[in-house]
């Protein structure tokens, strides 16, 4: 209207008075922009959540925010994907102070926020454009800065992003067309935080450790039943976790995000995880975090874990605007304990040095849900289940009528194996990748300044079983996507005397990423270098003996031998496949002899020191 008024003026006033004329047209030029410029609607908003924005709008947004917030919003690379895009994360403060140093000093917890690293699950990017404004232009939200400094990365897989297309999310509803689950180089990157095989991965770990947040989020869309909750998240748990960290979650993080974004409008609840897709009666499963996944790897960094899964079947506006709730109510909550956060934080990282400092402590690193059951009140829908002639299963078929009834789920998650942690770990420098890792993950070493020979405890490790088929790119030795399953093999252990050369490795334990370390560098971790390949020539035989020189060895050996003798009888006599294996006959006897003990096979090269007494250190 005040536009149209001054362009009519204008107009009349062309003719008499140029100058006059000039002036109105400028202000016409000026009302025009602060027009365009008052438009914060974000991209899906404009849409009416039709569509989602590619990486050039999305970050075209961002930095229109950080533009007109000068000070306040810090748009900045962390790194490159395969195809060359530029990783980009976005920092908020209310006061510009952006160093992590002056901020962990200032007692100010950082939150990090992490979408789309399942890039046809757009809903983190779309919430947290209209957060961005909201705190940094509009200001209705500027409140949940008064403490927290938020980091935002807008898009985690850019390149899964671009693979822009209809067709990617079979199970999902809207946007119209949205990104691809997997990097340029088709890896899970939500896999690959302990192997760190990806650049994206390697980015992150190093933005990770500049800026240690003192709480991390990571937004999804579920796969899986159908239900009445728009919101399910987990509060990410693992019963190697900080106790006092734990508690909190479960305490006082879990019913204020249930609450507070039930009271915006939206139905929260845990993530849901059927035990049978058939039958949601039967109840939920209970998981552990595991250090591949994004929300399970900080646990080892000693902070807490939100995973955000929006119900893949709401409509795109609810799920957005859900995803947007949910982290508002966890700004908010952060905010008003940010004193209590930031000193659980603090004393989870000490308490991690200290085990590393004295003998005896044990970390937990595999478990599994408790047999006993507590009742959880489930919003399901009702469904039918009707045989399949198509599929020759039952086919469930939900309708949109509520089903509200208690279900089964596991209680609590109960450890099934546990190691003491050592004093230091030890290993051999030539083994340089196990090493970068490491270096990515933060974890501080020392090298040795001389060769050193030393009884150290380690394992052998004996009867592996690698996937036959690829996972994430590798042939890895556990039998079960989530980490949760059991190792594929058996190590014992044992102590050996082992030579190290100069230059090798030395990761002492009292330090906060010690449990880091723990994961890798003991075999039999879910995320273990073991369980991820980077060990395999370890177990490979690289002397073989002919037959007919066997042959000779084992008669020696039998003439020497009559114990040895009545143990062969006795196998003979009670192992049919052994009887009928000729090969199997004749390894019996060189597997027992120096020829083959001297190639170590499945002996892990990597020490557990019990002291740094005498170990040349620097
Ligand atoms: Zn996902």
């Amino acid at each position: 209207m005040f536009t149209a008024v001054i362009l009519s003026q204008a107009r009349s006033a062309e003719s008499k008075d140029p100058y006059r004329m000039k002036k109105l047209w400028f202000l016409l030029f000026t009302t025009a922009c602060f027009a365009q410029s008052a438009d914060w609607a974000t991209p899906a908003e404009r849409s009416n959540y039709r569509t989602t924005p590619r990486y050039d709008e999305t970050m075209a947004y961002v930095r229109r925010v950080a533009a007109a917030t000068p000070g306040q919003v810090k748009v900045f690379t962390f790194g490159q994907t395969g195809e060359g895009r530029d990783l980009v994360a976005v920092a908020v403060s209310r006061d510009g102070v952006f160093d992590p140093q002056a901020l962990h000093a200032a007692g100010r917890p950082i939150v990090l926020i992490q979408n789309a690293i399942h890039a046809g699950e757009m809903d983190g990017k779309d919430s947290c454009l209209a957060l961005l404004r909201d705190m940094g232009v509009t200001k209705t939200r500027a409140g949940l800065l008064e403490r927290a400094v938020v980091l935002i990365i807008p898009i985690y897989n850019p390149d899964g992003h671009e693979r822009f297309g209809p067709f990617n999310r079979i199970n999902q509803n809207g946007p119209e067309e949205m990104g691809y689950r997997v990097d340029a180089e088709n890896l899970n990157l939500n896999r690959d935080y302990m192997k760190a095989d990806a650049p994206e991965t390697k980015a992150w770990l190093r933005l990770w450790n500049e800026w240690l947040p003192d709480f991390f989020v990571d937004d999804h869309v579920t796969d899986g039943a159908d239900y009445q909750y728009d919101v399910t998240y987990n509060l990410t748990d693992a019963p190697g976790q900080d106790p006092a960290i734990a508690s909190w979650l479960e305490t006082t993080v879990a019913p204020y995000l249930e609450n507070t974004v039930q009271d915006a409008g939206h139905l929260a609840a845990p993530y849901i995880d059927l035990v049978d897709g058939h039958d949601p009666t039967k109840g939920l499963n209970r998981f552990p975090g595991s250090p591949r996944f994004a929300d399970g790897y900080v646990l080892l960094q000693n902070r807490p874990g939100l995973l955000v899964e929006m119900h893949m079947l709401k409509d795109y506006k609810t799920r957005v605007t859900g995803n947007y709730e949910i982290l508002r109510a966890l700004l908010q909550l952060i905010n008003r304990e940010a004193d209590r956060l930031v000193k659980m934080n603090r004393e989870a990282d000490a308490a991690v040095i200290a085990a590393g400092k004295s003998p005896g402590h044990h970390f937990i690193l595999r478990s599994q849900a408790s047999k006993e059951t507590v009742p959880f009140f489930y919003r399901g829908y009702k469904f039918t289940t009707t045989p399949s002639e198509i599929s020759g299963q039952p086919w469930i078929q939900y309708t949109q009528e509520p089903m509200n009834i208690e279900i089964p789920r596991p209680a609590r998650l109960e450890p099934t194996y546990s190691v003491e942690v050592p004093r230091a770990y030890i290993i051999p420098r030539e083994w340089d990748h196990v090493i970068e890792v490491l270096q990515l993950q933060g974890v501080r070493m020392l090298h040795t300044t001389a060769p050193w020979t030393g009884e150290v405890q380690t394992y052998r490790c004996h009867d592996l079983k690698w996937r036959t088929r690829p996972f994430e790119g590798r042939h890895p030795l556990f039998n079960s996507e989530f980490g949760s399953g059991e190792f594929g093999g058996e190590c014992a252990m044992v102590r050996e005397k082992l030579s190290f050369a100069a230059g090798s490795v030395v990761v002492p334990m009292d330090q906060r990423s010690a449990k880091v370390a723990i994961e890798w560098l003991e075999p039999q971790a879910p995320d273990s270098a073991v369980v991820w390949n980077f060990f395999d020539p370890v177990f490979e035989q690289k002397e073989y003996a002919e037959d007919y020189v066997l042959e000779k060895l084992a008669r020696d050996m039998l003439a020497k031998d009559p114990a040895l003798k009545q143990e062969f009888e006795n196998k003979l006599a009670g192992d049919k496949a052994f009887a009928a294996s000729p090969r199997a006959r004749l390894e019996f006897f060189y597997r027992r002899s120096p020829w083959y003990e001297v190639q170590r096979v499945g002996l892990y090269p990597v020490g557990r020191l019990t002291t740094l007494d005498g170990v040349p250190v620097r």
